[in-house]
């Protein structure tokens, strides 16, 4: 049994399968709803349904959708299962739309530590095979028993046959304890992707701070890679917040890049430094850093990826420091649900 799905904004259709969620079911037939966790943690993917019922699983409250959003007839479009027919209004973006969702094969090309809990994964794609994504885009890891595990592009789109990530270490964490204590080099692994829509919208040519925290730095690295190969039309100016010096694993090659690019401003964080940092640079959490610096945030756009409590503080803060609604874009670096499959 299919049901079918009007979105309100265009009346575009599409159906979705049996037990289906409404993102899986868009996202299968080329119609991109924002989406990042895909787990009902980040909110990106709400839409208000105009007619028409949805149902979740299990008894507990989605994080991101509130009792009085639920009233208000708000739905979480990766956990929604439609019960018949339903009308939908909600955000989409072409701009990925093109983009075709793959299961691949790959091999570990390269594993390198760059910080104490950091390490580079190289991946190689089968010979002939593309992996074509937007520089800010995800990929999941396919793990045996059908777990997956979220994990951001940090090269450019524009190199082909590899994909390089940075991937921390989670204390106790069963995949990232892999990647650290067993993973090999010529390992083989299955991947999905690209997911998200964290991109840099070239419909503005609003000046953008790009604020990273810790490997939320990938994504971004994806984009300025991009960059510095098309060049820039509006400024960039980057924040990355670590804890020390010693976290801050590509702060060299950061600031050769703002040098060679007029556009790039690169401004380094640190929440706990080290004596041995002998540091002169700004000090706490880095959305703190961006308040300081920036009084009155309107006419900005703002881009942000890393660790949820992170992402939530931004949120809260920026738009009561003048960011307009729309204006942010973030990558919450949201932890796996085992529970289900979250296709
Ligand atoms: C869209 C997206 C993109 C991401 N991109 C990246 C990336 O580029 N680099 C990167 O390093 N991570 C990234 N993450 C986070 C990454 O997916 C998780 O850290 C990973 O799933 C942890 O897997 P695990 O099996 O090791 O931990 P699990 O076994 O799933 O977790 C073990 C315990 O640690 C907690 N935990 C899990 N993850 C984290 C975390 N990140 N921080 C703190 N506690 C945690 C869990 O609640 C659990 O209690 C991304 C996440 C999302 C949703």
């Amino acid at each position: 049994m299919t049901d079918s799905v009007e979105l309100v904004n265009d009346k575009r259709r599409f159906d979705t399968e049996d037990g289906e969620n409404i993102l899986s079911a868009a996202l299968r037939q080329g119609i991109v709803i924002p989406h990042n966790c895909r787990n009902g943690f980040c909110g990106s993917c709400m839409g208000l349904l105009h007619g028409g019922k949805v149902e979740y699983e299990g008894d507990e409250r989605l994080p991101a959708l509130s009792e009085e959003k639920e009233k208000e007839g708000y739905i979480l479009c990766c956990k929604a299962i439609t019960k018949g027919d339903v009308r939908l209004q909600v955000e989409t973006i072409d701009a990925v739309a093109d983009i075709e969702i793959k299961t691949l094969p790959c091999r570990v090309n390269r594993l390198e530590k760059m910080a104490d809990d950091v390490m580079l994964v190289e991946l190689k794609l089968p010979p002939h095979e593309e992996f074509v994504f937007h520089a800010g885009q995800y990929l999941d890891f396919l793990l045996r028993d059908g777990r997956r595990r979220s994990f951001s592009m940090a090269n450019s789109p524009l190199k082909e046959g590899v994909i390089e990530l940075h991937i921390r270490e989670v204390p106790d964490g069963f995949f990232t304890g892999q990647v650290f204590n067993e993973m090999k080099e010529k390992d083989m692994l299955r991947i999905q992707g690209p997911f998200g829509t964290f991109i840099l919208r070239d419909d503005s040519s609003r000046p953008a701070i790009l604020i990273a925290g810790g490997t939320g730095f990938a994504p971004l690295k994806s984009m300025l890679e991009k960059v510095r190969a098309e060049g820039c039309d509006r400024p960039l100016q980057l924040y990355w917040g670590a804890r020390a010096g010693r976290d801050l694993y590509f702060d060299k090659q950061l600031k050769q890049w703002a040098e060679e690019l007029d556009c790039l401003t690169y401004s380094p964080v640190l929440s706990e430094p080290e004596t041995a940092d002998d540091w002169p640079g700004a000090t706490g959490w880095v959305h703190e850093a961006v308040l300081a610096d920036f009084p009155d945030l309107a006419g900005l756009d703002v881009y942000a990826s890393g660790p949820p409590p992170m992402i939530n503080a931004i949120k809260q803060s920026f738009p009561a420091q003048g960011l307009e609604q729309g204006r942010l874009y973030f990558d919450s670096f949201e932890y796996a649900n085992d529970g289900e499959g979250s296709s």
